[in-house]
C-alpha cells in the first residue's frame, strides 16, 4: 500500500508538471500568434425561426497555428483569461466584428446584428464600457446592432461594478444575451433584476431533441421562462430540421447551428447571405 501511495504521488506530480508545461507552451504560442496575426474571426448566422430570415451573426475566435492546425477556443480562451491576454484579444474581437458588420450593413444587409462573446475578465475592466462605446463610434454602428453574450457566471456576479456596467450598456442600447443558459446550475433569481434581453439555450439541450417529447423538455422550459420574463430565446447548436421544427413549435424565436451554416470566414459571408436568400 505504501509503495502504491508513493507511486501515485509521483504520478500525480508528473502529471501536474506536464499540465503546467503544456499551459506555458500554449501561452507562449498564443502570444506569438497574436503578434503574427494568426487569429481571425468566423461568423455564424442566427436565423429567425418563424420567417427563416437571417437576423444576426455571432463572432467566434479562430486560431490556426504555424503548422496549420486549428486550436479550438475552448482550449486557448481559458488560458488567455487567466493570463490576462483576453483583455487585448477581446478588444480586437469587438472592433473587428463591428467593422465587419459595418461592411455588411453597407452591402445590402442594414439590419443585421452582431453578437460578440465577452469574458468575465473583460467585464471587470474599469474601461470596458468606454471601450465598447469607442468601438461602436469607430465602426459607426448604432448600439442596437451589438449584442454581448455573457455567461451566467458574469450575470450572477454580485460585484457592483459588473452590475453597473450591465446597466450602462443597456442604457446605451446594447443588447445582452445569457450564453450557455441552463448549464450553470445557478439560482434563477438573478435574472429578475438584470438588464438582459435574450436567453441562449445551450447546445447540450438542443442535441437531445430528436422528435420525442422528452428530448425537448429543457428547451421548452427555457422558452416558457423567457416568455414570462419578457426575454427572447435563441437556440444554439441546431443541427437538424427536426430540432428546428420542434424549437419553432415551442415558441423559440431564433436558431443558430450547422443546419443553417457553420461559422464562416469573413470573405464567405456575403456569398452565403445572398444564396441563403431571405
Ligand atoms: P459558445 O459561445 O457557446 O459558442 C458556440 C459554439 O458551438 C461554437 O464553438 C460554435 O462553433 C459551436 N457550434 C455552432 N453551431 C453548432 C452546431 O450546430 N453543432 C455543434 N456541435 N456545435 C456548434 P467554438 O467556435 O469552438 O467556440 C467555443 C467557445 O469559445 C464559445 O462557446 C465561447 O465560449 C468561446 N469563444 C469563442 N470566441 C470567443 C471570443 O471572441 N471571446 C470569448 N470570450 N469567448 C469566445
Ligand atoms: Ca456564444
Ligand atoms: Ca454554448
Ligand atoms: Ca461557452
Amino acid at each position: 500500500a505504501k509503495s502504491h501511495g508513493a507511486g501515485s504521488h509521483a504520478y500525480y506530480t508528473e502529471h501536474v508538471g506536464a499540465a503546467i508545461r503544456e499551459r506555458t507552451r500554449l501561452l507562449y504560442d498564443l502570444r506569438q500568434a497574436v503578434a503574427k496575426n494568426l487569429l481571425f474571426l468566423a461568423y455564424q448566422p442566427q436565423v429567425e425561426l418563424m420567417t427563416g430570415r437571417v437576423v444576426g451573426l455571432e463572432a467566434l475566435m479562430r486560431w490556426r497555428d504555424q503548422r496549420g492546425n486549428h486550436v479550438p477556443p475552448d482550449r486557448f480562451i481559458p488560458v488567455a483569461e487567466s493570463a490576462g491576454i483576453i483583455r487585448g484579444l477581446g478588444k480586437w474581437v469587438l472592433r473587428s466584428a463591428l467593422l465587419q458588420l459595418k461592411r455588411l450593413h453597407e452591402s445590402g444587409w442594414p439590419e443585421l446584428r452582431m453578437a460578440v462573446n465577452v469574458s468575465v475578465v473583460q467585464f471587470e475592466m474599469l474601461d470596458f464600457l468606454a471601450m465598447v462605446q469607442e468601438s461602436l463610434v469607430e465602426a459607426r454602428i448604432s448600439p442596437r446592432y451589438l449584442e454581448l453574450e455573457v455567461t451566467e457566471s458574469v450575470a450572477m456576479t454580485g460585484a457592483d461594478h459588473v452590475r453597473d456596467v450591465l446597466r450602462q450598456l443597456k442604457a446605451l442600447g446594447v443588447t445582452m444575451a445569457i450564453d450557455d443558459f441552463g448549464t450553470g446550475f445557478s439560482s434563477l433569481s438573478y435574472l429578475d433584476n438584470l438588464p438582459v434581453d435574450r436567453l441562449k439555450i445551450d447546445k447540450s439541450f438542443v442535441s437531445t431533441i430528436n422528435g420525442h417529447e422528452e428530448g425537448a423538455r429543457i428547451a421548452e422550459m427555457v422558452v416558457d421562462l423567457g416568455r414570462k420574463l419578457g426575454l427572447t430565446v435563441i437556440a444554439e447548436g441546431v443541427e437538424t430540421e427536426t430540432q428546428a421544427q420542434l424549437l419553432k413549435r415551442v415558441g423559440c424565436h431564433e436558431g443558430q447551428g450547422y443546419l443553417y451554416a457553420r461559422p464562416l470566414p469573413a470573405d464567405d459571408l456575403l456569398g452565403w447571405l445572398t444564396s441563403f436568400g431571405v
